[in-house]
């Protein structure tokens, strides 16, 4: 068994979406010990966007039952869909392994853009076509190696709206996807902090594989 860690680690000034504040540490020690204060966006470094990211009247993540943090995964190699998008034809390829699957995560290769200003553009976006044919298979989380499921300057955020509109999870800023297995299903866990009335939580996201 081998467990891969795809969250994030967070850091002060880490890069964030543009306008949200980013992570603040506050190291103090006092008496032998060691202590810090920290400051994060709900949104900061790998996280889970809730329904509530989008409407205050949908259920927050510590609303939600903890299965719903657990399931079978399954990635889809999307590297090939930098400038035309991300169609149902790239996941048609694994319609099989999709059925079977409770999330998808999709591997554009930005992850390797983190900290760039290249990170923040061009990234291909999921068709609200291809969102609603996974969900249409069951899938209820969707992953990203991206800083948004949308592009940074979309008003709309449509992937957002059919994503979080089905009560579906979205998780950002993944990283070390290479160490996965395209077309291959395995375990993840993919767990928020247990803040209350959480829009969204950093998480640590771990993937569980046979070898
Ligand atoms: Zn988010």
């Amino acid at each position: 068994m081998k467990i891969v860690d795809l969250s994030r680690t967070i850091t002060p000034g880490m890069q964030c979406f543009p306008g949200d504040m980013t992570p603040e540490i506050e190291r103090l020690e006092a008496d032998g010990f060691r202590t810090a204060n920290i400051s994060l966006c709900t949104h900061a470094g790998t996280h889970v966007d809730a329904p509530a990211h989008m409407s205050s009247q949908s259920v927050t993540l510590d609303m939600m039952p903890p299965e719903t943090f657990w399931g079978l995964a399954l990635l889809a190699d999307a590297r090939g869909a930098a400038g035309r998008g991300i169609e149902i034809a790239d996941l048609a390829l694994h319609a099989e392994k999709l059925a079977e699957a409770d999330f998808l995560l999709l591997r554009t290769g930005w992850e390797d853009k983190f900290g760039t200003e290249e990170y923040l553009a061009g990234f291909p976006a999921l068709s609200c076509e291809a969102a609603q044919y996974a969900l249409s298979l069951g899938i209820r989380g969707f992953g990203f190696d991206t800083i948004s499921a949308d592009s940074v300057e979309s008003e709309e955020c449509p992937i957002h709206k059919t994503l979080l509109g089905a009560g579906a999870l979205i998780i950002e800023n993944l990283r070390g996807l290479d160490a996965l297995p395209a077309g291959e299903t395995f375990l993840l866990a993919a767990l928020p902090m247990p803040l209350a009335n959480a829009d969204g939580a950093p998480a640590r996201v771990m993937a569980v594989l046979e070898n």
